[in-house]
């Protein structure tokens, strides 16, 4: 790529019209002056491996890969760090100047980041975590909850044995619950996390009882559609620490961000404003 080119980058998924990434990469791109491109790339399952050889040629430096490719492009990849192959999937390929293509996952960075941001007071030594959901999230919002410390973490799926798959790739530290638990388990938590899909526009509605939820206790979503889930307004009721799956989504931008455009970008009530836009 001569150096003059301006630097593409692209969420390639599908479907992809939804994705607020592209409002947000270009906001930073705007706000930090910097010449480049965010699009995204609605690509079939049949096409997959054909856009994403022909990327680097045409100008693009990497790109965020979402629903349904984030496992498939790994077996498109030279090199896989470490964290992605612990969670099993990619989110971020990085096309390097030597041509090899980089898949990093920086999904639990931004959950643990935003978690950070939203609820400052909290430590990884605070006690529990209750993880709802074994699916995909839920494999790098456990690997960054390890990684951090958090002594014990409780994991409760609907399908049991995805929440025993991945007490067997993360270890001694998680324990599962029965899906039918999930209610009794919230009052000894210092930490929930709903990794499911439930409360998510289009989607079931989250109904595991919730009167369990202790004031303290620091209660996280990762859908952001709606932003208020019903368990963020409960949570908020009982006085609990609550923060939005938004935050998440900004987190897991920046090491993307700077990794392709050289810049590390700020999240503040800026960037969430422009995300929603
Ligand atoms: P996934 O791999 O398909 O997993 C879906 C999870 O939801 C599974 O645990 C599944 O349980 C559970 N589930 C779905 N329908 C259910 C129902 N009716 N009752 C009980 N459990 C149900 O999806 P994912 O990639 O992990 O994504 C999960 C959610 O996280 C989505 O809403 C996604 O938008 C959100 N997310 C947000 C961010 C962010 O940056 N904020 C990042 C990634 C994902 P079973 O195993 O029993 O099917």
């Amino acid at each position: 790529m001569s150096e003059d080119r301006i630097p593409l980058a692209a969420v390639l998924g599908s479907p992809v019209a939804h994705s607020r990434s592209p409002k947000l990469h270009s906001y930073w791109l705007n706000s930090y002056g910097i010449r480049g491109h965010y699009i995204p790339i609605d690509v079939t399952p049949g096409d997959l491996e054909r856009v994403i050889r022909i990327m680097p040629t045409m100008g693009f430096v990497g790109c965020n890969v979402t629903i349904p490719y984030k496992e498939k492009v790994m077996a498109l990849a030279d090199q896989i760090t470490d964290r992605a192959t612990l969670i099993g999937a990619a989110n971020t390929l990085i096309f390097r100047r030597d041509g090899l293509i980089m898949a990093d996952n920086t999904d639990g960075y931004g959950f643990i980041e935003s978690l950070r941001q939203g609820a400052p007071d909290w430590t990884p030594g605070a006690g529990m975590a209750v993880v709802l959901g074994a699916g995909g999230a839920a494999r790098a919002v456990v690997a960054a909850l390890a990684d951090a410390g958090v002594p014990q973490i409780t994991l409760t799926n609907r399908t049991r044995v995805r929440a025993e798959k991945l007490k067997d790739d993360f270890g001694q530290r998680i324990q599962v619950a029965d899906w039918v638990q999930a209610g009794n388990i919230l009052e000894d938590a210092a930490l929930v996390v709903n990794t499911t899909s439930l409360g998510m526009t289009g989607k079931a509605e989250m109904r595991v009882p919730l009167d369990g939820l202790q004031k303290g206790t620091v209660v996280t979503d990762l859908v952001y559609q709606p932003l208020q889930t019903r368990l963020l307004r409960e949570a908020e009721e009982a006085g609990c620490t609550t923060i939005d799956g938004l935050g998440m989504l900004l987190h897991q931008a920046v090491p993307c961000f700077e990794r392709w455009f050289g810049t590390r970008p700020a999240v503040d009530a800026a960037t969430r404003a422009a995300a929603l836009q």
